[in-house]
């Protein structure tokens, strides 16, 4: 049985057993592990502070033939915000949920652990809704599965004025193409410049999250559907913060 030291960022946890929890891990070194956490929820178990969802974490991990499991983890940074508000949780549990659906296990892609140790800091502590949206649109882009914003996916022109988004097509589509109809989603100036913000997003800047509210719902009524749609199934989470919505 090998050992290994990683450093990771706990995606889920699902308890099993009396005491025990299955954690999901982004790791840097690894990717997304899923691993075994003996003992996790006895109070004096050293993994009980550390195995938390939203932690980030160092861990020593045992590799088994069929099981892994986690020996030992001690907690990096933590962000108790995120499991104090609820609106809060729910955003970043829809974007946690998300990455834990849209990536593949052991395939590790650093930029993807890069982006939840950078988001985090921002879910916990800024507008958690442009957060979320913000770490959806920029891990969209790395998974390739992002919808083109700025060209028509039909004639490949720049988009210009108002058009159309449609997620059946991927992305833009202009009014010539569309003869001047919208068809899916209207897609205004606005709210073109709403997604590129996003992309280009500075984790490290000090400035205020501030964009236009009615920008924001649309934005993220496109990327919940988008995303959705990709996956074929609705999130969980993302039917918890509707049932949180008046
Ligand atoms: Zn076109």
């Amino acid at each position: 049985m090998e050992t290994v030291n990683v450093e990771g960022v706990i995606l889920n946890t699902t308890n099993f057993g009396n005491s025990n929890r299955v954690v999901t891990i982004y790791t840097k070194e690894l990717g997304k592990l899923e691993v075994n956490a003996y003992s996790c929820r006895k109070a004096r178990s050293p993994l009980s502070g550390a195995i938390q969802m939203f932690n980030h974490i160092c861990a020593e991990i045992s590799q088994g033939p069929h099981v892994d499991t986690i020996r030992d983890a001690e907690v990096i940074n933590f962000f108790p915000n995120l499991t104090a508000d609820i609106d809060r949780l729910s955003y970043a549990s829809i974007f946690f949920e998300v990455v834990n659906k849209m990536t593949l296990p052991k395939i590790c892609e650093v930029e993807v652990y890069n982006l939840l140790v950078e988001s985090l800091p921002i879910l916990d502590k800024k507008n958690p809704q442009v957060a979320a949206l913000i770490s959806i649109t920029k891990f969209m882009e790395l998974t390739g599965f992002q919808l083109n914003f700025e060209s028509c996916v039909r004639c490949g022109k720049k988009i210009l004025g108002t058009a159309s988004l449609c997620l059946d097509e991927g992305g833009a589509v202009c009014e010539n193409c569309t003869h001047g109809a919208v068809k899916g989603y209207s897609y205004s100036e606005n709210l073109r410049a709403t997604f590129e913000n996003f992309l280009h997003y500075d984790f490290q800047t000090t400035k205020e999250i501030n964009f236009s509210s009615r920008q924001i719902q649309t934005a993220e009524k496109i990327l919940f559907r988008h995303v959705q749609n990709i996956l074929g199934q609705e999130l969980r989470s993302i039917n918890f913060l509707r049932q949180l919505q008046p």
